[in-house]
């Protein structure tokens, strides 16, 4: 048998809302200040959705009898969307990053429109994929798989839309017998908070600017999520102790590599991103960010990387890897600060913080059906999730795409890169 092809990547998980954006802008414009220069420098850096958005918004919003402002935006690597990236294994090509959009999430809503970009919807197949819970020795729980025979026209009559509604009507029977009224809590907790971050749309005419995150939190009162985690918050919401330990667990482990102990915002992101609705874009979600790009009349640096960003009173003064250096009346970045490799001149303060990296690693082969102390490889869900358990190596194992019966595509999550030995013992 073909031997798995594998590849593997490293990478910083935040959310989309979270990531720090520092705006290091020269003298805010007063009413009675002097007009403004007769042109100016913004430099991003940072060609992900963060630093390609802040170019487009600057150019909607910049009057256009503004004299010219030239938007510069540097990237350290040769492609841009930075955390938003595609793979390709064994010549398909996958998401590798944010792989999915959530209906509120309205900017990328527009996005998709203004770059008429095409919508991909999820087949009837993969709405409903089975889940299992894992915990290193049995499936705890298991919704069933979507039907199947290797008898062409019986399988085609068990793709029919009604039998896919029939198959998640079943499971949903199946997550309530388990999990009962704490499932409609969490769905409460999850609306009640996304209804919050909706409130961000509004129009910037008619909401405060906000010079601080902290600031930006207490307006919409998402800040108290930010100082208790997410399993106090489910407590107090009613949720149950199993549906805390088992589901939710399952999603924070498959969306941030963490457990129920993260920060309560970061938790109720991460809970909506396993409602419904979820969407991506046809060809890659990259193409919001180089659609931007494209269209904001911007001097796009690739390969290069900014070094040290001087404040020189008047100006930024950016240094490259290049030997370039560049003046700019505003500079922002637009990449997280944690794990940045700048040097601000005179230096600023980044408050430290703890952050999970999630490993990511893509097999094309068969799932070992032995390893889950299983039979067949059809028994083994298409996700396959996992409690919170240190002796666990993986945080989830997903289906990408069914080749054929002898080969998929999977997506593994693990805090730890995946050693050959073990990917040997998870699959044949
Ligand atoms: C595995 C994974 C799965 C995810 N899944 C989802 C999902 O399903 N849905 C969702 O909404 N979000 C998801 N996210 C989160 C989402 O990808 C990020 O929040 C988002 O892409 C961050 O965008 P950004 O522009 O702020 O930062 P980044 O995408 O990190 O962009 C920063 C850019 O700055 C560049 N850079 C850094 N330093 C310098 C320098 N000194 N000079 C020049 N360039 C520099 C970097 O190369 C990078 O391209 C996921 C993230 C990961 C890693």
């Amino acid at each position: 048998m073909a031997k798995p092809r594998r590849s593997k990547m490293m990478s910083l998980k935040l959310p989309f809302l979270l990531t720090l954006f520092l705006a290091l802008s020269q003298a805010q414009p007063h009413s009675d200040d002097p007009p403004p220069p007769p042109s100016s420098n913004v430099c991003v850096i940072g060609a992900g959705i963060g630093g390609s958005s802040v170019a487009h918004f600057l150019r909607k919003y910049s009057p256009s009898s503004t004299p010219s402002t030239k938007i510069r935006v540097f990237e350290r690597n040769g492609r841009v969307g930075g955390r938003i990236a595609t793979v390709t294994v064994a010549g398909e090509t996958f998401e590798a990053g944010a792989s999915i959009l959530h209906p509120k999430n309205l900017h990328t809503v527009d996005y998709v429109k203004i770059l008429k970009l095409k919508v991909k919807e999820p087949t009837a197949s993969e709405d409903s994929l089975s889940l299992g819970i894992w915990d290193g020795n049995k499936f705890v729980f298991k919704t069933v798989s979507p039907l199947s025979s290797t008898v062409p026209l019986i399988d085609k009559l068990l793709k029919l839309p009604f039998v896919n509604t029939l198959v998640s009507f079943v499971n949903s029977a199946l997550m309530f017998v388990r999990y009962g009224f704490s499932l409609f809590k969490m769905q409460n907790f999850v609306e009640i908070a996304v209804d919050k971050f909706v409130k961000y749309y509004e129009d910037p005419g008619s909401r405060p600017i906000f010079e601080t995150v902290d600031e930006m939190l207490q307006w919409a009162g998402l800040y108290n999520l930010t100082t208790r985690t997410l399993r106090d918050e489910l407590v107090d919401a009613g949720l149950s102790t199993s549906l805390i330990n088992e589901l939710v667990t399952v999603i924070t482990r498959i969306n941030y590599g963490q457990s129920v102990s993260m920060s309560g915002l970061g938790g109720v992101v991460s809970l909506a991103g396993s409602g419904g609705g979820l969407w991506s874009i046809e060809g890659g979600n990259w193409q919001m960010a180089a659609g931007l790009i494209n269209q904001s009349d911007v001097a796009l640096h690739l390969h290069e990387e900014i070094k040290s960003v001087a404040d020189l009173g008047d100006y930024y003064e950016l240094n490259s890897t290049k030997g370039n250096s560049y003046r700019c009346e505003v500079a922002v970045v637009a990449t997280p600060l944690d794990e940045l490799d700048i040097q601000f001149i005179p230096p600023i303060s980044i408050p430290e913080r703890k952050l999970q990296h999630t490993f990511t690693t893509f097999v094309r082969g068969l799932l070992n059906p032995a390893y889950f102390g299983l039979k067949a490889v059809t028994k083994i869900p298409d996700l396959v999730g996992t409690i919170e358990d240190p002796e666990l190596p993986f945080s989830c194992i997903a289906v990408l795409k069914k080749h054929n019966e002898k080969e998929s595509t999977y997506k593994l999550f693990s805090r730890q890169p995946m050693a050959d030995t073990l990917l040997d013992s998870i699959f044949r």
